[in-house]
């Protein structure tokens, strides 16, 4: 096996998983990251079993089943009326038919236990602080250069620059695509809050989902089952800026003010709200020579099929595998990897924007979509997932 020099570019969820997985391939990893420290900025995440599955073969199994949760279903009901519409099976259904769990946990927990394992690796060398401004291609290594605080430049050169720099990545402009994520109308209001103080109807293990025309709210209980983490999602023409821009509790309860009364209780138990956008960006290309995308970086996803930390963690994961082999020639590996990543990634980008559809379908689609839901069943409705859940990656 020869060793790679490999430069990952962002310390995300993705860049975390990349890194773990390639040095335990036997790869010397640099991972350069722009912030000085890890905060505990996010929410609550969903590991499908697709992602779970590749955690647990990184090691990651026992911590996180310290943190996470397993809800048992996911209730789905009218978010005007509150009557139920469907479910879908978790828990136990899910784990035998993926054998591999759906866990919720929340974003912090998963980045610390990820950090965790990252340091705790010898060939891991993590760069904080450090501004990746410039990535150039090169016949035997690609350089990078990074920038200080302080302002202080230096460049780094590796067999293999990876960019795990999430939505507006400056990696992507070296494979020759500059334009901008796009606005897709729509913006996240995320709170957590005390798992005791939420109404007793709520509070269970279970995924809550509530369907309107005008937008949609998700509850889980996270952190150990201790804290329930609420997203709700609001049609909004004009975005906000950043991933925690605050949010008035007032203001979300003026916007769901046709609400079912229980789901208006839930949404005013938290003080704090904070607000991001929703962006995408269609998959194009995830290489070029010994430059490659992963992640957001290479396809931004919404939210509606919780699969954006799920295909960064697959992406890593397909990555290391290709480059185990002995010797391996970086730009064409690249491109298998490119080629075993992009129509996947276009499917749950396409996929995520349906859902969007069809969860804020008017009076007659949703009319169909209840009778669908209603007929496929709870195990029905898990089963036509098996494309998604049941990923393996390609030997
Ligand atoms: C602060 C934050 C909060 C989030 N909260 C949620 C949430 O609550 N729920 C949810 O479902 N998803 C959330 N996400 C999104 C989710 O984590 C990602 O969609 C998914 O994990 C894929 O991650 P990624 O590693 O590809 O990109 P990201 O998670 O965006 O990570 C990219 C990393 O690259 C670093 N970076 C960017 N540019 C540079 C550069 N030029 N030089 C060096 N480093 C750079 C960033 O600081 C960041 O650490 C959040 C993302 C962020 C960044």
């Amino acid at each position: 096996m020869s060793r790679l020099s490999i430069a990952i570019v962002g310390a995300g969820i993705g860049g975390l998983t990349a890194a773990l997985a390639l040095a335990r391939q036997g790869h010397e990893i640099t991972l350069v990251e722009r912030r000085t420290g890890f905060s505990e900025v996010g929410a609550g995440l969903q590991l499908s079993p697709n992602a779970s599955r590749i955690l647990i073969g990184l090691g990651l199994g026992p911590a996180l089943r310290r943190v996470a949760t397993e809800p048992q279903r996911v209730l789905v009901r009218s978010l005007r009326s509150g009557k139920s519409i469907g479910q879908v099976a978790l828990g136990a259904f899910m784990r035998q038919l993926f054998e591999a769990p759906y866990w919720v946990v929340h974003r912090a927990d998963l980045q610390t236990i990820l950090l965790d394992a990252v340091r705790s690796e010898p060939s891991i060398r993590l760069v904080m602080g450090r501004t990746v401004e410039a990535v150039e291609d090169g016949p035997e290594e690609a350089a990078l250069t990074w920038i200080s605080a302080g302002g202080a430049r230096e460049t780094f050169r590796a067999d293999l620059i990876l960019g795990a720099d999430g939505i507006r990545s400056r990696v992507r402009q070296a494979l020759g695509d500059g334009t901008p994520p796009t606005y897709r109308g729509y913006i996240a209001w995320r709170a957590t809050f005390d798992r005791n103080s939420a109404p007793a109807e709520l509070a269970g293990d279970e995924t809550g989902l509530w369907l309107g025309p005008h937008g949609h709210v998700v509850h889980y209980p996270i952190a150990g089952g201790r804290l329930i983490n609420l997203v709700a999602i609001e049609k909004s023409p004009t975005p906000v800026e950043g991933w925690a821009a605050p949010g008035h509790r007032d203001e979300l309860l003026a916007r769901y003010g046709s609400a079912a009364p229980a789901l208006r209780r839930l949404l005013a138990q938290p003080q704090e709200w904070l607000r991001w956008s929703l962006f995408d960006h269609p998959a194009e290309r995830f290489a070029k020579g010994r430059i490659a995308l992963l992640g957001d970086a290479a396809h931004p996803v919404l939210p509606f099929l919780a699969q954006g930390a799920a295909l960064a963690i697959e992406d890593a994961a397909t990555l290391a595998c290709l480059l185990r082999e002995n010797k391996p020639d970086v730009p064409q590996t690249l491109l298998t990897y490119e080629k075993q990543r992009l129509d996947r990634a276009r499917r749950v980008q396409d996929e995520a924007r349906k859902n969007g559809r069809i969860y804020h379908a008017g009076s007659l689609i949703a009319f169909g979509r209840d009778r669908v839901m209603r007929h496929l069943g709870p195990e029905g409705m898990t089963k036509r997932y098996e494309w998604l859940y049941g990923f393996r990656i390609p030997e």
